[in-house]
């Protein structure tokens, strides 16, 4: 079954009287519990695919239907109410919310899920990613890979049937990038959770099922083992 279907998506960016088409009438299909990384150079347009696959933008045309919403179709606070109950969501610059600790940030998607016993599942999930101890800790007092843990432990509190990973290793040494890819590909693999990554890193894209190149606005795909 597909759980993300891009059909005909092009997306212009209007700034004063000039236009720039990032994206120029692309397909995706992928199915549930598949790995895809989206690969290009520099400012190809992945950001803007990832964010429109995950409801964070809009499609100028073209449709972008996510398990089985037609994202287009939804107001800003149905595609928000989407985003924190079917999507996790992990950035390269971690986008933790600083005035909570780390326990805090995990605590704030189960919360808005109304789940019980948040503080205790979201010891769990910072348990998980190896941050037990790091609980009362606010971001500024974390390492950039704890921080990057933290924001998969927060992802991984929405039971997410989909995960967006915007360059998730792009700011970490490579012992800790390996880290965070270990936890994500964990969840592709025993939750079944699909994976949708940007990356820049080819060792990072080799490890997911299919790898889409952006190009000119348009995509091309290489099928590997
Ligand atoms: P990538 O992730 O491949 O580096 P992006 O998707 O971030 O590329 O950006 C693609 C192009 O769109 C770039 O030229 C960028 O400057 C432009 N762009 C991105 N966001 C906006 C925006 N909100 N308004 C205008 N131009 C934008």
């Amino acid at each position: 079954m597909a759980i993300l279907n891009v059909v005909d998506v092009s997306k212009i960016y209007q700034s004063g009287t000039r236009s720039l088409t990032v994206l120029d009438q692309v397909n995706l299909h992928i199915e549930a519990g598949d790995s895809l990384a989206i690969v290009g150079p520099s400012g190809s347009g992945k950001t803007t695919l990832l964010g429109l696959c995950a409801g964070l933008d809009q499609a100028s045309t073209g449709s972008v239907q996510l398990n089985g919403h037609r994202l287009e179709k939804l107001t800003e606070d149905e595609r928000a109410a989407l985003r924190s109950q079917e999507i996790g969501f992990i950035f390269q610059n971690f986008q933790l919310l600083p005035t909570l600790t780390a326990l805090e940030n995990v605590m704030v998607p189960l919360e808005l899920r109304k789940k019980k016993h948040v503080r205790q599942k979201a010891i769990e999930l910072l348990e998980k990613v190896g941050l037990g101890d790091r609980a009362s800790h606010y971001p500024t007092q974390l390492s950039g890979g704890e921080q990057q843990r933290v924001s998969i432990a927060r992802a991984f509190a929405n039971e997410p049937k989909i995960l967006f990973a915007d360059e998730p290793t792009g700011n970490l040494d490579t012992e800790t990038g390996e880290m965070v890819e270990d936890l994500i590909f964990d969840l592709n693999k025993a939750s079944g959770t699909t994976l949708v990554l940007v990356t820049h890193d080819a060792d990072l894209a080799a490890k997911t099922n299919r790898i889409v190149h952006i190009k000119g606005g348009k995509i091309q795909e290489n099928q590997h083992a």
